[in-house]
């Protein structure tokens, strides 16, 4: 079950995975992007931890539709529009349901995918995040469908996003700014593919350390 208070919990861990990461994440955006990457996801993530912590949210669909709004407010550049984009449809996927949990989180992952390749007009190959999510949402989707519990589907999600993020090394970008210097970033990996796989690992250790305790 994902309480208020454990969305609260993802939304401070993503923050800080992000943060500690902030210098690679902007050093891949400088090879064929403005190199900004970094320290918008970073400040857009510390703003979206500073509303998860303040409390006055009564629900984890509360605190995600906080952290997109986050995003949206906080950050000019492409990225922060469509991971703000990506938070408040996960937002309203959970808030249709009273105590969402795995079934609900995946569902709204899918929704988060299905928003950021509508509002970026997007698709996998074209070397964004969208090659980290998108691998990420269908691994998710089956390991819920074999039965899986959530700290597990999480993690299975995040392997699928590194390796999907790994994988646009290989791509030649027909997206976003990068598309402009197509040869440039050949061998490195896409800004926000990696900041999608940090999310996810950061979610997927949070679940396995609170089972734990
Ligand atoms: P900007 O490109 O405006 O400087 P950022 O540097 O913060 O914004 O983010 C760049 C990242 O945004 C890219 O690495 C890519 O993953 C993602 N991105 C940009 N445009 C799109 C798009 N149309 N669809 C999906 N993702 C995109
Ligand atoms: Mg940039």
């Amino acid at each position: 079950m994902i309480d208020r208070d454990l969305a609260a919990r993802l939304v401070v861990a993503a923050h800080r995975r992000v943060r500690d990461h902030r210098e690679e994440l902007s050093r891949l955006d400088s090879v064929a992007g403005d190199g900004d990457h970094g320290v918008n996801m970073a400040t857009a993530l510390a703003e979206a931890a500073r509303r998860a912590e303040q409390g006055d949210h009564s629900t984890p669909a509360d605190v995600m539709r906080a952290a997109g709004s986050a995003f949206h407010e906080t950050v000019g550049g492409a990225a922060g529009a469509l991971f703000g984009s990506f938070f408040g449809a996960l937002a309203g996927q959970l808030s249709r349901s009273e105590e969402p949990d795995a079934r609900q989180l995946v569902a709204g992952l899918e929704k988060g995918l299905a928003r950021v390749a509508r509002v970026g007009k997007s698709e996998p190959g074209h070397k964004t995040m969208i090659d980290a999510l998108a691998p990420a949402v269908r691994a998710a989707r089956e390991s819920l469908d074999r039965g899986d519990d959530l700290e597990f589907v999480m993690a299975t999600a995040a392997r699928a996003a590194r390796r999907g993020a790994r994988a646009t090394a290989a791509m030649r970008p027909s997206a976003g700014r990068a598309r402009f210097a197509p040869d440039h970033s050949l061998g490195t990996e896409d800004p926000g593919a990696n900041t999608v796989a940090l999310v996810l690992e950061s979610w997927a250790e949070q679940l396995s350390s609170e089972v734990r305790v």
